[in-house]
């Protein structure tokens, strides 16, 4: 097999935050100190490896590059200070941006001014499409449908997730294929026998079960580089609950349609607390927002190698994600709030703020580091597919 070297791949994966690993000789001092490192020896300087010498392919076909939590110990024993944990997130940057045709993602990763002014313009341009066709303000309560017509919102929602959907089809599609191809597993791998289809099927659960929603390597084996913490500001714990509160909330949104379409509710209308879709989405709700004021809070005090490098970027999904869970519990707290001029006419902008914000984080979750919950389960999935030797990176 030929491999093609481009000499600008380190150059490239620089420019998404990486630090200079050009002096790193691959002693193996992080192989060693890293809880995920595998039997074979190579994780995770073999990645490193590859940006040195322009193996790209390799790299953006590399399920490892998936697996590391950047809990930071590698960086810290680095004899040359080549940061390998910030490589390996810039590295992941790097992916998400090679995975998706449109460029979207490098823009918001690599230039710190023009992304956010892009993602200003798009959620100006949500707002002012929706404000347009805007119905009546009643002055006595707050008739949010009447406002923001209901079929508006459902049409412009379908349409978003449709972009949403394709554009993450595309990514994972591009990324399944090259490491599928590296990895040397093809479709009858997969399918050809009852053996593989139950192969395959432990191989879905592990990835998307086990590790995806319990986060079992991350709780169990990625050793916190935070063991002074108290429990509730543990990594794992804030990544899992915004993982769950994301998930959470999508199930309230399917649930709450299911129950307008069946003539339980109409839209938009208050039930009681204990409804499922508005208990699954209070809870779920209480949870992302826990999870994502935490990793906003970290990154401010920069409290652990994670947060230590933050792009514009990373800092607009954290921001839509609390923009969109504030202003939902406004609203749900408005509707139950007596029927105060004040509070009805603010009631109506934040309305308005909270469905442009929150097509704008659909839109652009493919294209930010929300795009590493399609990708590592992926990975998780091949290693899943390839056996359990023992120790493999999670
Ligand atoms: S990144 Fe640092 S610790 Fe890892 S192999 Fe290179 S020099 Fe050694
Ligand atoms: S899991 Fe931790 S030690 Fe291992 S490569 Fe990632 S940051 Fe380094």
């Amino acid at each position: 097999m030929t491999t093609i070297i481009d000499t600008e791949l380190l150059a490239d994966v620089q420019r998404f935050g990486a630090g200079d690993v050009s002096a790193c000789f691959s002693c193996g001092t992080c192989t060693a100190i890293c809880p995920l490192s595998d039997n074979d020896g190579t994780f995770p300087r073999r990645i490193i490896r590859y940006a040195q010498v322009g193996m790209k392919d390799e790299l953006l076909s590399s399920k490892e590059l998936w697996t590391c939590y950047h809990c930071g110990l590698c960086s810290d024993s680095c004899p040359t200070e080549a940061d390998p944990g910030e490589f390996m997130a810039a590295a992941r940057r790097y992916a998400i941006a090679s995975y998706e045709p449109t460029g979207l993602a490098k823009t918001l990763y690599t230039r710190p001014v023009v992304g956010p002014l892009i993602a200003v313009a798009v959620a100006a341009f949500f707002a002012i499409f929706m404000f347009a066709a805007r119905g009546p303000q009643d002055p006595a309560s707050l008739a949010l449908f009447e406002f923001i017509p209901e079929n508006l919102i459902h049409l412009t929602g379908i349409a978003v997730m449709g972009v949403m959907a394709l554009s993450g089809i595309i990514g994972i599609v591009t990324m399944s294929r090259r490491v599928a191809k590296h990895e040397n597993v093809s479709l009858p791998t997969l399918f050809g026998s009852r053996a593989a289809l139950t192969r395959t099927g432990s191989a879905l659960w592990s990835a998307l079960g086990v590790e995806s929603l319990g986060q079992r390597r991350y709780r169990e084996d990625c050793k916190d580089d935070q063991p002074a913490e108290p429990w509730y500001r543990r990594r794992w714990l804030i990544h899992a609950l915004s993982i769950w509160g994301f998930l959470g909330l999508l199930a309230a949104t399917i649930l709450d349609w299911g129950l307008a379409l069946t003539g339980v509710k109409a839209t938009g209308t208050p039930i009681p607390l204990w409804y499922p879709s508005r208990l699954i989405g209070t809870l779920a709700g209480l949870s992302l927002m826990y999870g994502v004021s935490m990793f906003m809070a970290n990154r401010v005090r920069k409290v652990n190698r994670a947060s230590m490098v933050s792009t514009a970027s990373d800092w607009l999904l954290l921001v839509l994600l609390w923009i969109t869970g504030a202003t939902g519990f406004l609203i749900e707290v408005a509707l139950y709030l007596p029927d105060a001029p004040a509070v009805v006419r603010l009631g109506y902008w934040v309305f308005l703020f909270h469905v442009a914000v929150a097509m704008e984080l659909m839109l652009f979750l493919p294209f930010t580091k929300f795009a590493h919950a399609m990708y590592r389960p992926v990975a998780l999935f091949f290693y899943a597919l390839a056996g359990d030797k023992s120790k493999q990176p999670a």
